[in-house]
């Protein structure tokens, strides 16, 4: 029992020690040691003190080394093995070893110039949000891998003298794996699921929507409670490592559900013309916040199938949760009314929609090599399309380009 006095004990004492002053929900709160509760100042100030983020496994006390706060991270990068709508032909991935804090971006080739932006925008965005201005000198620093010419030329020069440092692999909270490669697998799964949510058996829906359908995976995964101390704590790799009010921030939509987008006035091409598009919700801007993630979508050419054009962010919008209009084909019988399929009034017909989002990528020269860092091979990389000749979109969903060089 907690050590709360007895009302009679306190009146005993004749109105020279004070009662208890606190309410009783907030004594218990107090007697239970404050589980995090984000209206209460103390937890605040408590978890925020002993950010997870900011200490040396192990430690107790604040260690004056500046070490502490140079946390070593492996960065690899998820095969996609196909191409998105975007683009994307996968994810270069991170995971913070203290705090199981999963990050990535989507990249559209292999380059190691690529990577390296992609690192330099992944590490930007954890740092500032870590340690916002930077005041107690919080830094990332991708750590050696062996991994033949990973850290030669290029990622060398990027990195400048911020020296890379030689550790053992982080391991996953589950044996066997190296953290990044469990969180690979992690997110996988959740993507898959997310996908079947959304489009059902349609893999070519899957295809296209892999880039915006990882990066919201490992949006969610950020506030999943994840180490064995998360877990008994109920709080998440967010919350542990940016701020525990970061759990506020958790995506309230379901991806896959219909998105009414909105034309600015000054965008329309007339005032009698259509005043919005449809398209689907793909998780938040992580960079300009209240912003979307859509992706247009319309009908292939005979009107059987769906198809995902490229994202983009939008700020004027209405939302239809749980409205999944690309979980059956346009023709199919399904969870949503044959005659809501169809554009309503002052929206765009799916051939408008088409012909004003639809933005092919430009193709590039693959090179399956994982070492690509070699200077001959950026060279021989640095192709310019003249012109794409054609594109057609295979029945698996992939689409091809003639392109002259
Ligand atoms: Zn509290």
């Amino acid at each position: 029992m907690a050590v709360k006095p007895s009302e009679k004990e306190v009146e005993l004492e004749d109105g020279k020690i004070p009662k208890d002053t606190r309410t009783s929900d907030y004594a218990k709160h107090c007697q239970d040691g404050h589980p995090y509760d984000p209206d209460c100042m103390v937890c605040n100030q408590g978890y925020m003190r002993s950010k997870m983020a900011m200490r040396r496994p192990g430690d107790t006390k604040k260690a004056e080394s500046y070490m502490h706060l140079l946390e070593g991270v492996n960065t690899d990068i998820l095969h996609y093995n196909d191409v998105d709508a975007d683009g994307n032909i996968g994810l270069s991935g991170v995971i913070l070893p203290k705090t199981a804090f999963p990050e990535g971006e989507n990249i559209t080739n292999k380059r190691a110039i690529t990577k390296t932006k992609a690192w330099v925008k992944m590490s930007t965005r954890i740092e500032s949000l870590t340690d916002p201005g930077g005041i107690n000198g919080y830094k990332l620093q991708r750590v050696h891998q062996d991994q033949g010419s990973e850290n030669k030329g290029e990622h060398a020069a990027a990195l400048g003298d911020s020296n890379i440092v030689k550790t053992t692999t982080h391991r996953d909270w589950h044996q066997g794996s190296s953290a990044i490669e469990g969180m690979f697998g992690r997110v996988q799964t959740k993507a898959a699921a997310i996908g079947v949510g959304a489009f059902g058996q349609q893999q070519h829906l899957m295809v296209q929507s892999m880039g915006t359908r990882v990066k919201h995976s490992l949006k969610l995964m950020q506030f999943k409670p994840t180490t064995p101390s998360q877990k008994e704590q109920e709080i998440s790799p967010i919350q542990e490592q940016y701020h525990m009010l970061s759990q506020n921030e958790k995506p309230k939509y379901t991806y896959g559900s219909l998105v009414i987008g909105f034309i600015p006035k000054d965008e329309r091409p007339n005032k009698t013309g259509p005043r919005a598009f449809r398209g689907f919700y793909a998780g938040n801007n992580e960079d300009i916040p209240g912003d979307i993630i859509v992706h247009p979508f319309t009908t292939s050419e005979d009107g059987k199938n769906w198809e995902i054009l490229p994202s983009l962010s939008l700020n004027k919008f209405k939302m239809c949760e749980g409205v999944m209009i690309l979980a059956s084909p346009p023709g199919k019988y399904g969870g949503i009314p044959m005659e809501f399929r169809k554009p309503s009034e002052g929206e765009m017909t799916y051939a408008e929609v088409r012909e004003e989002f639809f933005v092919p990528y430009l193709v590039e020269p693959d090179s399956d090599s994982e070492d690509d860092s070699d200077s001959e091979e950026e060279a021989e990389e640095e192709w310019e399309i003249e012109k794409i000749v054609s594109h057609r979109i295979l029945g698996d969903g992939t689409v091809k380009y003639r392109v002259r060089w």
